[in-house]
């Protein structure tokens, strides 16, 4: 991810270098070409003009110009607005890796669409919770409408060796859900990972479904898995959920693949949400805490 981007902005940064002494023109100029590169890495268009709009202001704030590294003022400036715009600012800190700070059972509800990496994700934050945090983990799969959903993240389960619900036929969303929470609470469990059903698009049944399980519950987390490969797609979807379902986390898949990354640009702008964990293989440990200051670093190579 991010690797075209990176290949931009450094071309762009290097030319500002060799210049020595910027004069205004030089600045607009190179902000111009940083703008392109954010849309060609799929940054939703409002948030690639906001992100510019802050560079320019900061630049002409502090006189770069006259500066005695002009060039490195700029990157210092692209550098923190994206950061900010990563969800980096202050007070944020919280807002990374997974949280269970709060009563047990705690209960993180994943939704997100067929195909995200819901399953895969949950498999992911309870092998992480059992090794690193020492949770007890119970998995549940709410997917009654493709049983072999179920049945994966039971495999999952014993991969992770964390607990997983035991499959009763029949069954709904919500009677698995409160047969979850029930267990947990009898047999001591710090953590329940919800597993929803996902369509392959967003629709208004799968909405309602998973909005009545998060009632229902009221989990600490709602994680919403957006898969980076879909780039816009996946902005438009996290729009989605956070308006009809309310999300308060998203964890970020397949960051391994050839995606562009704009996505992972304005899921924060468009959301609200941090983005807080990355998928980065298919594997149970290729799960990464989120960090918005290392993801800039990355960016600007
Ligand atoms: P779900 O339908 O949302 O539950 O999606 P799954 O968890 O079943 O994942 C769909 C496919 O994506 C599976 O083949 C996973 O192995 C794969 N997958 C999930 N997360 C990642 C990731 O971070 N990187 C890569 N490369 N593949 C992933």
């Amino acid at each position: 991810m991010f690797e075209a981007l990176s290949g931009r902005l450094s071309g762009v940064f290097d030319r500002l270098r060799r210049r020595g002494a910027l004069s205004e023109a030089d600045v607009n100029e190179a902000l111009r070409e940083v703008r392109v590169a954010l849309l060609e890495a799929d940054v939703a268009l409002p948030v690639a003009r906001d992100l510019i709009n802050k560079v320019r202001e900061r630049a002409v704030g502090v006189e770069i110009i006259r500066s005695v590294s002009p060039a490195q003022q700029v990157v210092k400036i692209v550098n923190d607005v994206l950061v900010e715009a990563l969800g980096g600012g202050e007070g944020d800190d919280g807002q990374r890796g997974i949280d269970t700070n709060a009563p047990a059972p705690v209960a993180i509800l994943m939704v997100g669409l067929q195909g995200s990496g819901k399953t895969t994700t949950s498999g992911k934050i309870a092998l992480r919770l059992r090794t690193r945090d020492r949770k007890k983990v119970l998995l549940a799969s709410l997917d009654v409408h493709r049983p072999a959903a179920q049945l994966q993240l039971e495999t999952l389960a014993k991969q992770a060796e964390v607990g997983s619900l035991p499959i009763i036929a029949g069954q709904g969303p919500l009677e698995i859900a409160a047969r979850a929470m029930e267990t947990a609470r009898r047999e001591l469990y710090d953590v329940v990972v919800l597993d929803t059903a996902g369509r392959l698009a967003i629709d208004e049944a799968l909405m309602a479904e998973v909005a009545s399980v998060k009632t229902m519950v009221k989990p600490h987390q709602t994680l919403l898995v957006v898969d980076a490969m879909t780039g816009q797609d996946a902005v438009n979807t996290a729009r989605a959920f956070q308006e009809v379902v309310g999300v308060n986390g998203i964890a970020m898949t397949r960051v391994d693949g050839d995606a562009r990354g704009g996505a992972a640009l304005s899921m924060r702008a468009v959301t609200g949400a941090p983005i807080r964990l990355l998928g980065a293989g298919e594997k149970l440990d290729a799960l990464e805490d989120f960090h918005p200051d290392r993801i800039a670093g990355r960016i600007l190579g």
